[in-house]
Order: C-alpha cells, then structure tokens, then sequence
C-alpha cells in the first residue's frame, strides 16, 4: 500500500498550527507500522536551513499555471522514517509567511498541480494520495476529472481530510480558467461553484473517494446549519463516505518526561518538579513567584474560533480572582491588544506574549496548572491532548474533538479528566472555571485529576489503525471496479 500525502504544512518544516502536528506525527506512526507513506509540501523560504541542506535535488519541470509556466524543482529528504519531498518554487514560497498572500489562490493552484505532475518524476506510483484542507482540495477534483484518462492516474483513489472546514480557498470565478485552464461547465453547483465564486475545499469534497475529518463530534457538526459553512448539504449528501478519525498527538514529541525545553522534567507518579517547572515560568515571566497560586494558561491562534470573546467579556471577573493567567498566540489585532492592554493593567497577573514559540509552549504546558480552551468550534483541538500529558487541567467548550476527548469531573463517581460547559456563553465559562479552581483547593482530588489526565492515551496508534483501514477499504473497493 503506497500513500502520498499532499498537505501545505508539516513539522518540523513549517507550522501555523495543528495541521503540521497532524501532518508530522500521522505519517510517521503509518511508516511505523510498515506502510510505504511519502509527504510532499511546499518548500518554504522559512524552513530550517540546516533541513534545507540535507535536501536533494530530485526533478525539475514546467507546471502550467492557467497561461502561465511556472517552474518545478523537487526536492527530497528521508527524516525519522519518513520520505519528503519539497515543491519548490522560490516566486510562490520564499515569503516570510506559509498563507495570507493576495495570491495564495494562485500559489495552492500551482501546488496542486505540481503534486500531480509530479509523479511521472519521483519514480512513485501512490495507491492514494491523501489530502488535507483547502490548500490540496484541487488535487482530489483535477484527478478526477482531468486526469482520469491519464496513463499512471486511473487507479490512483483520493482520501480528503478537512482540518478546519471554516477556512475553504474561495476564488474568483475566473480562477477556473485562469488558474486551472477548465471548462467553464464546471462552474456549477454539483462542482466548483459557489454563491458566485470558486471553493477550492468544496471539489476536494465533491471529488475525493473518501473524506475524513478529525473527529466524530466535529463529524456530526459539520452536517448542520450551524457548523457546516454553508457546505453541510454537500456534506449530507456524501455522509455515506465521511469518517471522523480523532486526531492524535506525536507522544515523544510531548514527554514531560524527556521534553528537553522544559527546566525540569516530570512524571505522573511524582508532580514535584511539575511545581519546580511552574515557579520558573513565574520567574522567566516576571510574575509573583508561588508554587500554590493556580495558573491559568491558553495556547492558541487569537482568533474568533477560539473563543476569545468569552474570555474578554468576563476578564475582569476572572482576573478578580486569585489565579495567574498565560496567553501566548498570536492573531487578530484587535485580539492581540486586548491581552496585551489587559497585561498593562494586571502586570502581577496576566501575562500575554504575543508570538509563536515552541519552546515556551511547551513551558507553559508544564508550568500551568489549568488549561482554557472555550472554542466556539474545534475540529479536534491538539491543545488540550498536549495539556492532558503535561498535567494541565483542561478546561473547555462542549464542541468537536474538545467533546471527544475531555470527560467533565463528575463529584460523585471521583471520575473525569478535566472541565466543560456546553453553550457558548461567557458566564458558564466562568463558572466552570469557579468550579475547578475549587477543586483546585482540594489537594488530593486534585491529584487525582492531574493524574487521571495524564494517564489518557491520545496517541496515534489507534487513528494510525483507523486510517489503514480506510486505505485499504478503498484500494478494495478499486481492485473489484478494475475486476468488473
Ligand atoms: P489549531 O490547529 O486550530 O490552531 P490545535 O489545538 O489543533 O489548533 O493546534 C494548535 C497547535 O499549535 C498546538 O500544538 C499548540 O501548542 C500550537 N500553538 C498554537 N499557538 C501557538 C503559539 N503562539 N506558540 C507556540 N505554539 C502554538
């Protein structure tokens, strides 16, 4: 079984966020349990130089972009089990950023086909190509619908997995000729049109053999009104070919154990350098040094999805209150001043660092003791996978993977592996938070919390599993329509 992922961001290259997780450690744990899985990205200005050096030239040819002709190199690199290969154009990827260009339309259009073209040059034939979110949803449509009769391509079947189906690549309806050289029938409802544009996500759904998203909850969500993005009729219509396969995340990467960005590492059976950990993120921090005063912290892209404006509307309640609260993100403006405003006022409190570091990242997972994440949608959420091994109490919405993966303390049974609320409302946030921190106060039930969610096993292994039998379903149900 041979598998090409074709996906726009992947650790350790580059990462804006959970898809690189997903894009790293999936991979990984499949060629782990013997598959031949290979990994094409864009190769971006930002990758780690040292990365760049190992890479090999592997192919160059002219990718036709609608009128224009665009070079191609390929480049490969084998790392931790895993071969990758690097699209590389430096005019789409040596920017500063992976996405938010004018032109990102244009420059996913080019990857889509650079990734389809490329395999008469990588000497590797793939069963399946699997994509992931709007960047490569193109690849599933130009495959079936243009590529069909292509030598090489009639066999190949399509896995789509949408990450985050709010983000969709909506084009201009000229995109299709322009960008694509397609026929203008394809601007039509059952294709690419979309109230008057294009939607690069919508043919990856219209499209792929299979399509997967990251959760059973995020699953049954994106079927409704509320959820769907205006595509939860198209997703209706194909439920018989929708999974959710639950995310995982990469458990040597996030070993409180091992971790070599933490000061001190910890297990579940013994929490005291978990305290040392916290009073050294105080001190690296400038906050009040206290092993006791409970820390509250948030790792997250500052956007609307995450639930910010519950946390801004009741701030000043919540900082009323004897705690320590960490933001580090980065996103919408009006976001990013709000924390940092709110740290201005409480600097003995509230600590924002605004921008994407790995490193204290981890720190934080290790140094807080609660973990807020009060989504208004997640897909699946990886945050609160990773705060669970760290022993950072979650503390989240009712919706997606956060549904799946989070079990409220229930006082009676003793059970549970962290908080939840189920609407979107800012006062039963609060009130949620009020009820853990009581519990907080109670030394031996909270162990026992710490310790219930750090024994949780979100690994890959099982979704690995789930993912294999999904290819194989669909190389079956190819071998019975060449039989026929
Ligand atoms: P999403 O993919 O929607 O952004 P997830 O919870 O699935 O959210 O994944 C977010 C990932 O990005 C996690 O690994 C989290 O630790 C990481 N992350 C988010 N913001 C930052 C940041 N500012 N600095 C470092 N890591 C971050």
């Amino acid at each position: 079984m041979k598998v090409l992922f074709a996906v726009s961001e992947c650790i350790p290259f580059a990462k804006s966020g959970g898809l690189a997780d997903v894009a790293g450690a999936l991979p990984k744990e499949l060629a782990r349990q013997g598959m031949d899985i290979r990994v094409i990205l864009p190769k971006y200005g930002l990758i780690d130089n040292n990365l760049k050096a190992r890479m090999n030239k592997k192919a160059e040819y002219t990718v036709e972009v609608g009128w224009r002709k665009q070079y191609c190199g390929i480049e490969e690199l084998a790392f931790q089990g895993v071969h990758y290969y690097f699209v590389d154009n430096e005019y789409y990827f040596m920017r500063e950023e992976l996405y938010g260009y004018f032109d990102d339309g244009e420059r996913f259009a080019f990857f889509c086909k650079a990734v389809l073209d490329s395999l008469s040059h990588i000497n590797f034939q793939p069963d399946i190509i699997h994509c992931h979110d709007w960047h490569t949803g193109m690849i599933p449509f130009l495959l079936k619908f243009e590529c069909k009769e292509k030598k090489g391509y009639e066999c190949i079947q399509t896995v789509f997995t949408i990450h985050n189906l709010l983000f969709q690549g909506i084009m201009p309806r000229e995109s299709l000729k322009e960008l694509f050289g397609l026929k203008e029938e394809y601007f039509h409802i059952d294709y690419l049109e979309f109230y008057g544009c294009i939607n690069y996500m919508k043919g990856g759904i219209v499209a792929a053999d299979k399509i997967t998203t990251v959760s059973p909850t995020y699953k049954r969500e994106i079927q409704t009104g509320a959820y769907g993005e205006k595509l939860h009729e198209l997703l209706q219509c194909r439920s018989h070919d929708l999974e959710g396969i639950l995310n995982g995340i990469d458990l040597e990467l996030y070993n409180p154990e091992r971790d070599p960005f933490l000061f001190k590492n910890y297990s579940w059976n013994d929490l005291t350098n978990k305290r040392v950990n916290k009073c050294h993120l105080q001190e690296r921090l400038g906050l009040p040094i206290n092993e006791k005063t409970p820390m509250i912290a948030m790792i997250t892209r500052l956007t609307k999805q995450k639930g910010i404006d519950l946390v801004k509307h009741v701030f000043r309640e919540l900082i009323a209150k004897d705690i320590q609260l960490i933001i580090l993100g980065t996103g919408d403006d009006e976001y990013e001043h709000f924390f940092q405003q709110m740290e201005a006022a409480y600097p003995h409190k509230c600590k924002a660092y605004i921008g994407f570091d790995e490193g204290l990242a981890h720190e934080v997972y290790a140094g807080a003791d609660l973990f807020l994440m009060p989504s208004q949608f997640e897909p699946c959420g990886l945050g609160q996978m990773i705060a669970m091994r760290y022993g950072a109490v979650p503390i989240v919405r009712e919706t997606g993977g956060l549904n799946d993966t989070v079990f409220s303390f229930n006082e009676q049974s003793r059970e549970g592996n962290g908080f939840s609320f189920s609407h979107y409302h800012a006062h039963d946030m609060l009130f949620t938070i009020e009820r853990a921190l009581r519990f907080y106060w109670d030394e031996a039930c909270w162990r026992n919390i710490v310790q219930h969610a750090m024994a949780m096993n979100y690994s890959w292994a099982q979704s690995a599993e789930k993912y294999k039998q999904l290819y194989s379903e669909l190389i079956s149900r190819r071998e019975i329509h060449v039989y026929k």
